[in-house]
């Protein structure tokens, strides 16, 4: 319970304004604090946040990593922590059908739309510690960085713990957030979880949340209610390693289709079979695989942002064997870009792919349901207003597009004005090795500090 007593005490010096040295001139707007007054008020938060990064370390531990399982008992045990601290914060709490967390920090005009800053708390199997939860404590930061400077927002700032972000789980993208906006797709709710089995209704049901009210499309949120969507997030890929940067202000967000559960179907056939013979699926999955990288190495040279990934590949365990033509070949595909029109381009590339290759080999593929998400574009009043608050706070930034998906994409869809920053974390993410500094993770959430304190105070 140390934890928490300590949690407190910080978070109880609201009226602590002079010690950060705030300086607001006699006639000046609510937005004239301190630069340095706002760097202070985030950075002096350093042990309490490690140490609540350590408690959702300690909840979620799964060794090699952690599991956050999406509506399941290491994302509820997230949920818990996070919620006790913002308690102790004096954040009221709110949950929707979802069962996504709301936190929030009430402003002076409480029926203006509302600033969401929001994350997800749920992991990979076997993850790292800084995926999703990142975001949520920066929210979480700056509301004790505005309680410490005692300035108020001019409107409700809700730090919003989403669920259900990983898909690796459902295999269908932005459950929470999309719960909280009623845009969850048809079926989604029938969809089973790959481990338990269960339906996301039943999982849904079992945390907390209203199935029931989700097939009926509530929705928590009226995007119109929302005056912008904010997410800080480690970065999953080495650019600002690259570029010894702490932070980025991300410049779009990648839609996609997938392919969970695609297969191709040729003839299981025996070892000594001349190749004119054959329908050998397998070969077949490797000419779409070297196809699929051709055609982003085509895209990759024109300076198209794009990515393809075969996350799954393999011939069937259940027949394939050393003298076994293989007659089947399972793969799953997930193929993302940051331009609609790119994105509707390579769909139909991939089509015409398939179908050289079907022709050619004499298979068939079968490929299953598609998933898709809509591309995230950054709104650029956001992005500027980012960029022009890490130069005021001396932060050097990277321009980049995200390399992953983000909740941020769902509330854009929805034409709600999304930002994002990213924060310097090496080895990547989607494993137990995430390495994300404390030091960074304060810059990126100064940065946000510090946009708010100066445009929504
Ligand atoms: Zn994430």
């Amino acid at each position: 319970m140390s934890l928490f007593a300590a949690r407190v005490s910080v978070y109880s010096c609201a009226e602590a304004g002079p010690r950060f040295g705030i300086r607001r001139r006699k006639g000046w707007g609510m937005g004239t604090v301190d630069s340095k007054a706002i760097a202070n008020a985030v950075r002096t938060q350093r042990a309490t946040m490690d140490a609540l990064f350590e408690q959702l370390r300690a909840d979620g531990l799964d060794e090699p990593g952690v599991s956050r399982d999406p509506y399941g008992p290491g994302e509820q045990r997230a949920h818990a922590s996070v919620t006790r601290f913002a308690e102790a914060m004096g954040l009221e709490i709110g949950h929707d059908a979802g069962a996504n967390l709301y936190m929030t920090l009430p402003g002076r005009d409480r029926g203006a739309p509302v600033l969401v800053i929001g994350s997800h708390l749920d992991s990979v199997p076997h993850g790292g510690n800084y995926d999703g939860a990142a975001g949520v404590l920066a929210g979480l930061a700056v509301v004790g960085a505005l309680k410490a400077l005692g300035v108020m927002p001019r409107c409700d700032i809700v730090v919003m713990g989403i669920r259900a972000e990983e898909s690796v789980w459902f295999q269908v993208s932005y459950i929470g957030s999309r719960s909280s906006l009623g845009t969850l797709p048809d079926g989604a709710l029938d969809v089973r979880r790959v481990d338990t089995g269960r339906t996301l209704a039943e999982h849904i049901a079992e945390c907390g949340g209203d199935p029931a009210a989700l097939l009926e499309r509530k929705r928590h949120f009226d995007p119109a209610q929302i005056a912008t969507y904010l997410e800080l997030h480690i970065e999953q890929a080495p650019s600002l390693i690259e570029a010894h940067r702490s932070a980025a202000v991300c410049t779009g967000i990648p839609g996609n289709f997938r392919f969970p559960d695609a297969r191709i179907e040729g003839s299981h056939d025996h070892v000594g079979l001349p190749r004119r013979f054959r329908r050998d699926a397998a070969t077949a999955g490797a000419a779409f695989a070297m196809a699929l990288d051709e055609l982003w190495a085509d895209y990759d040279a024109r300076g198209i942002p794009m990515a393809c990934t075969l996350g799954r590949f393999h011939t069937d365990p259940a027949a394939h064997g050393l003298t076994i033509v293989p007659g089947a070949f399972h793969f799953s595909l997930d193929v993302r870009a940051y331009d609609p029109d790119v994105l509707a381009g390579l769909e139909t590339k991939v089509a015409a792919i398939v179908a050289r290759i079907e022709q050619e080999r004499g298979v068939q593929f079968h490929l299953g349901p598609t998933a898709r998400a809509a591309v995230g574009p950054v709104d650029p009043r956001v992005k500027k207003g980012l960029e022009d608050a890490a130069a005021a706070q001396g932060i050097p930034v990277l321009h980049i597009g995200s390399p992953a998906s983000h909740d941020g994409a769902a509330f854009a869809a929805e034409g709600v004005p999304i930002g994002m920053v990213f924060v310097r974390n090496a080895n990547g993410s989607h494993n137990p090795h995430e390495a994300m500094t404390i030091d960074d993770f304060l810059d990126g959430t100064v940065v946000m500090a510090h946009w708010i304190v100066q445009g929504w105070t």
